[in-house]
């Protein structure tokens, strides 16, 4: 048996080893070697073949995600400093009226919270 026959043997069982772990194989090829990768239980990508986690970047789609993400945070960080001024203004606001407004946007306020944090965590 050659060298390269035991290194491909080894690189068979290890892919093996891989999937019985849980793994499973994706339709990404290694950036340095060119070998399939395998997706871990922990959601990370490893080469089998380069025996290291590879980072492989989508370009379009991470793009879109960071995006989407970035989009979400500003928009949360946006809504939790209206519901602080709001917070602010109840604390002294004297008319019912005017209370009853500002609890009214509140409500709303707090709802989107809600939604953009469900959204976050859908996205995980
Ligand atoms: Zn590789």
């Amino acid at each position: 048996m050659s060298a390269d026959e035991g290194r491909e043997r080894d690189r068979v069982r290890l892919m093996a080893d891989l999937l019985r772990g849980g793994a499973t194989l994706t339709d990404l090829s290694c950036p340095v070697c060119a070998s399939p990768i395998f997706r871990l239980r922990s959601g990370e990508l490893w080469c089998a073949q380069c025996q290291k986690k590879v980072v492989v970047v989508k370009e379009e789609e991470e793009v879109k995600e960071f995006e989407i993400s970035s989009t979400l945070s500003q928009a949360e960080s946006i809504i939790l400093t209206k519901i602080w001024g709001i917070n602010e203004r109840l604390k002294i606001e004297e008319s019912l009226e005017e209370i009853q407004k500002l609890s009214l946007v509140m409500s709303t306020l707090l709802d989107n919270l809600e939604r953009i944090r469900r959204i976050g965590k859908m996205k995980k």
